[in-house]
C-alpha cells in the first residue's frame, strides 16, 4: 500500500523543533501575563458565518482561503483562518464586555488558510494572538503594539520594523473609497486582473497589491490621511505620540490596509528584514466594527496576531537563543538482568523527587544503555555487587568520576550534585 503523507501545506513539528516552539510560547505567555492579558482557549472550528460576516466577504481569506465544509448535521463549518473573530464571538457570548467592561485576552494555536505553500506560508500555521476588547482609546492601541514589540524583544529578534497606518472608520472610509475608485478607474488599463476584480468591491485592497505595475499606480493614489475624519485623525496622532513617548521607532505606510475588512483606524505590521517575501511576523490593528458585524453590541477592540512559524524562521536565521533544551538528568543502567527491577524502582523514586530520570525498557545491553546515558549528566549503575549492598554506582558523565551511594540516599545526592553543577 502507498504511504500516506501529511496534506500539502502542513507539516509535523518534530522533537528537535518542538521544544523551541514551547520556548517561544512560554516567553510570549509571560509577556502576556506581565501586560495583564489572560489566556483563553477557543474552538478550532466555528460557524462559517462568523468569518464571512466578521472578516468580510471581499477579503482574500473569505473569498478563497477558507477550509469550509458541511458537517453531518448539514451546518456550514469553517476551520478558523484567524483568531480575532473567534475571540470577539467568545466575548459577546460570555458577556465579557458588558456595561463598559474591558477584556484583555490572548491565545495561541493553529489557523488554516488554503494558500500556496512556500517558505513561511503554510496551510496550517500557528499564531500567537492578543486582543484588547472594550476600550476605544488610542492608549489601548499603543499598549497592544508595545506588547507585540515586547514579545519580540524578549525573544531576541533583531532587524524588525514597525509599520503603521490608519484606515479610517465607517464615517470617513466611504469618502476615501470613492476617491480611490475614481483614481483607479482612470488607471484601469494597467491594473492586474485581481485588482480589476477588486475595483468595485474593495478598491482599498488595490493599495496592497504586490504586483509591480499596480504598486506604481498605487503610489500615486490619493492619500488616506487627507480623508480621515477629525476623530480618526486625532486617534492616529495619539497612537503616534504614544509610540514616540515610549521610544518606539516606526514607519508610516499609507498603503498598509491589511487583508481584513474589520479594521478601523489603526492598522500595523511588524516586518522582519530576514524573511524574504513572507516578511510580516505580526499584524494587527483596531476593529471597532467587528462586534456589530457579528451581531454583538458596540465593543471596540484592538489586537495583533504573530506568526509562530515565521518567528521560528527568523530566530533560527538570527541565531537567537531558545533557552535550555530539555534533558534527562539521570539514566539508570543495569549491568545484568537481575538488577532490572531495582533500576526500574530507582527511576520511579527519582521521578517522585522531581528529578528527570529514564532507564531502558527494551532489555538492551549494558553498552547500549550507557550509550543512551551519554546524553545525560549522571548514570546510576546497578550490578550484582550494588544490588547486594542496596546501592548504585553514580557516574558523573562529564568528568567520569564514580561513587557508591545507598539507593535511599540517591535522590538527595543527585539534587545536591545538580545544585552544585548549576551554581
Ligand atoms: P501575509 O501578508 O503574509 O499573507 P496576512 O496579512 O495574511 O499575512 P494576518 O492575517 O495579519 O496575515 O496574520 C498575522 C500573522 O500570521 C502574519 O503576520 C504572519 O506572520 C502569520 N501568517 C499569516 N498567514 C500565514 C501562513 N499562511 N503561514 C504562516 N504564517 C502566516
Ligand atoms: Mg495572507
Amino acid at each position: 500500500m502507498s504511504i500516506i503523507n501529511a496534506p500539502r501545506g502542513t507539516r509535523d513539528i518534530l522533537p528537535g523543533e518542538s521544544w523551541k516552539w514551547s520556548y517561544i510560547i512560554r516567553t510570549a505567555s509571560e509577556a502576556m501575563n506581565d501586560f495583564g492579558f489572560s489566556e483563553i482557549h477557543l474552538p478550532i472550528f466555528e460557524h462559517t458565518e462568523l468569518f464571512s460576516r466578521g472578516v468580510g466577504e471581499t477579503t482574500d481569506i473569505v473569498e478563497k482561503e477558507m477550509y469550509t465544509f458541511n458537517d453531518q448535521g448539514g451546518r456550514s463549518i469553517t476551520l478558523r483562518p484567524e483568531a480575532t473573530a473567534g475571540v470577539m464571538r467568545a466575548a459577546i457570548e460570555n458577556n465579557l464586555c458588558v456595561q463598559g467592561a474591558s477584556a484583555k485576552l490572548w491565545n495561541w494555536g493553529p489557523m488554516f488558510r488554503h494558500e500556496r505553500p512556500q517558505k513561511g506560508r503554510y496551510r496550517q500555521f500557528y499564531q500567537i494572538d492578543a486582543e484588547c476588547l472594550g476600550i476605544p482609546n488610542a492608549a489601548a492601541d499603543v499598549e497592544v503594539i508595545a506588547l507585540s514589540i515586547e514579545i519580540f524583544r524578549r525573544l531576541g529578534l533583531k532587524n524588525l520594523e514597525v509599520v503603521i497606518n490608519s484606515v479610517g472608520c465607517e464615517k470617513c472610509r466611504p469618502i476615501y473609497r470613492e476617491k480611490l475608485l475614481k483614481y483607479f478607474e482612470a488607471h484601469k488599463n494597467n491594473l492586474c486582473e485581481t485588482c480589476l476584480n477588486r475595483l468595485e468591491r474593495n478598491p482599498l485592497r488595490i493599495l496592497d497589491c504586490k504586483k509591480e505595475a499596480c504598486g506604481l499606480i498605487a503610489e500615486g493614489a490619493p492619500d488616506i490621511y487627507d480623508s480621515l475624519c477629525d476623530e480618526c485623525r486625532e486617534h492616529f496622532a495619539e497612537v503616534r505620540a504614544g509610540l514616540e513617548r515610549l521610544g518606539f521607532a516606526y514607519k508610516l505606510n499609507k498603503r498598509l490596509v491589511r487583508g481584513l475588512d474589520y479594521y478601523t483606524k489603526t492598522a500595523y505590521e511588524i516586518l522582519s528584514g530576514d524573511l524574504g517575501a513572507q516578511n510580516a511576523v505580526a499584524g494587527g490593528g483596531r476593529y471597532d466594527n467587528l462586534s456589530s458585524a457579528i451581531g454583538g453590541g458596540k465593543i471596540p477592540g484592538v489586537g495583533f496576531a504573530c506568526g509562530l512559524d515565521r518567528i521560528m524562521l527568523v530566530m533560527e536565521e538570527q541565531g537567537c537563543s531558545f533557552g535550555k533544551a530539555p534533558e534527562v538528568l539521570v539514566y539508570s543502567v543495569t549491568l545484568d538482568d537481575s538488577s532490572r527491577p531495582a533500576v526500574q524502582i530507582l527511576t520511579h523514586e527519582l521521578r517522585k523527587n522531581n528529578i528527570a530520570a529514564a532507564c531502558d525498557t527494551s532489555g538492551r545491553s549494558f553498552k547500549a544503555q550507557m550509550k543512551s546515558a551519554s546524553a545525560c549528566k549522571f548514570a546510576c549503575i546497578i550490578g550484582p555487587d550494588e544490588l547486594a549492598g542496596n546501592s548504585a554506582s553514580i557516574k558523573n558523565l562529564q568528568d567520569g568520576s564514580q561513587v557508591l551511594v545507598a539507593l535511599k540516599d540517591i535522590p538527595d545526592y543527585i539534587k545536591n550534585l545538580s545544585r552544585i553543577c548549576h551554581a
